[in-house]
């Protein structure tokens, strides 16, 4: 295990944020992928843990949206809300308050950015299956960077005639999609917000040969960091798919999707370390699947098991790194992600 209390950290203020989420990954999906992973994990070198409890507004189990708007806004709210209140109003999200101060910001997935995980930082719909409406609310304010699938519900619209991708293009942001360009041969400018479309819907699964998390975890720091030409960055990064291979009680598959993730928190830990500036915190929105390593299990083979096709309640872990780390100990609840972030802040 490699401690990193000794990078070069400096104030216990942040200038950076970049919170990752491992959609479903609760401590079985963390304890498999490590001990499939030769009994090691990126996430080992994170010096701070907690744990947090994840229940919604109106239920006990949370979806990805309540989930998402928790870590988002602060607030507790209705399953499949994203970015809206209990009370059905809009919250001001995290990601919109750094935008206000001039921060650079980016969302990186492995779903569609229309998703509700991403979604819950840009939008604010009462209902996470409008992926159109969600999609209108990436050019009121353009993110810096944007990396995932959706390409479908910004140029092949059911809802109006409106071309949002033309529409982001027209505010100065270079798009780039699957069909003509890899994620390797994005050229990325610091002149100009850049996103990259990895599908017309949602990505491929891991085991199928979606492979560009990493690679984004590598280059959107610094990309934001340049960007945010000293006023600092906020960045959303999900590994969205561990849960659908968990909804699937897929452990081969969830276990390879942790392992992506898992490489992602290693590029974003290099980041960290060099940069000295960037609080990172990882954790998940839920776990999914009531996954269990049954007996006969042994590190070269596990026996994989699961309670359920959907989430459970069980306590999610948390985990930090860099300035501002210390206060994620302990044991909390899913809206003080958002609390925590924005104290290490002194917004
Ligand atoms: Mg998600
Ligand atoms: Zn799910």
């Amino acid at each position: 295990m490699v401690n990193m209390g000794n990078g070069p950290v400096r104030t216990d203020k942040p200038k950076n944020i970049i919170l990752l989420i491992g959609d479903g990954m609760g401590l079985t999906q963390i304890s498999a992928g490590m001990y499939a992973n030769g009994n090691s994990l990126n996430l080992e070198k994170m010096p701070v843990t907690g744990l947090m409890t994840t229940y919604s507004y109106n239920k006990l189990i949370t979806d990805s949206a309540a989930g998402a708007t928790a870590f988002a806004c602060g607030c507790k709210t209705r399953n499949g809300a994203l970015g809206m209140t209990a009370d059905k109003k809009p919250c001001r999200t995290i990601l919109e308050q750094a935008q206000s101060f001039n921060m650079a910001c980016g969302l990186v997935a492995t779903c569609s950015v229309t998703h509700a995980t991403p979604a819950a930082f840009v939008a604010h719909v009462q209902e996470r299956a409008d992926k159109e409406a969600i999609a209108t609310y990436f050019v009121e304010k353009p993110l810096d960077l944007f990396i995932g699938g959706g390409l479908q519900f910004f140029e092949n619209r059911k809802l109006d005639q409106r071309n949002i991708r033309r529409e982001l293009e027209g505010k100065g942001c270079l798009i780039y999609d699957y069909r003509d360009k890899k994620l390797s041969e994005v050229p990325f400018d610091p002149a100009h917000p850049v996103a990259w479309f990895s599908a017309m819907d949602e990505p491929d699964h891991i085991l199928n040969g979606r492979d560009y998390l990493p690679l984004a975890a590598r280059i959107a720091p610094d990309f934001l960091k340049k960007r945010a030409n000293g006023k600092g960055f906020f960045m959303m990064l999900e590994g969205s798919q561990i849960d659908w291979a968990c909804h699937a009680n897929d452990g081969k598959r969830a276990i390879a999707e942790m392992l992506d993730f898992d490489a992602a928190i290693g590029e974003i830990l290099r980041f960290a370390e060099r940069d000295g500036e960037t609080l990172v915190v990882v954790t998940a929105d839920h776990e999914t699947g009531g996954m269990a390593i049954e007996q006969g299990s042994n590190l070269d083979s596990l026996a994989l098991d699961f309670t359920s096709t959907y989430h459970s309640a069980s306590m999610i872990p948390v985990f930090a790194y860099g300035p501002g780390s210390k206060s994620f100990s302990g044991i909390y609840d899913n809206t003080d992600i958002y609390k925590k972030m924005i104290a290490a802040l002194q917004w």
